[in-house]
């Protein structure tokens, strides 16, 4: 019989769960510890098939910072993260770049594109008054 005993981080509460694998309910798992519906669903997932939301950053050229954040649309199986992030290395962005557009579609046929999390305009010279 299987049994996870897992952290809830859906809200700051934090409630310590564990889960018993139970074939008898539709979920698989039995859960106790969690408060509330939204953590047992989450504990379920966690167990069964954990996603996380990818956040890293690239490098940019011809911007104002060296490094663009970037993120995952949405979430990713946790067990595709290291070899998206291999990937998502390789990728070369030029300022001007806007929050949301995609740099790299649909990554590793997951379905999930990677995007810009903020927006970065092309460097300005520097004026030298005098
Ligand atoms: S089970 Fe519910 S109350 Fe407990 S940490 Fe998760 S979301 Fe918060």
């Amino acid at each position: 019989m299987d049994k996870r005993e897992i952290i809830c981080i859906v809200c700051p509460i934090g409630c310590h769960m564990e889960l018993v694998q139970d074939r008898g309910v539709e979920a698989g798992y039995r859960v106790y510890g969690a408060q509330c519906k939204r953590g047992r669903v989450y504990g379920v997932k966690e167990v069964t098939r954990p996603t996380r939301l990818l956040t890293t950053t690239v490098e940019i050229q011809d911007a104002d910072l060296p490094r663009l954040p970037v993120r995952s649309a949405r979430e990713l199986a946790k067990d595709k993260i290291l070899e998206a992030i291999s990937l998502i290395k390789k990728i070369k962005v030029k300022a001007p770049i806007k929050m949301g557009d995609v740099l790299l579609e649909n990554i590793l046929d997951t379905g999930v594109d990677i995007i810009a999390s903020r927006d970065l305009t092309e460097a300005r010279e520097e004026k030298i008054y005098g």
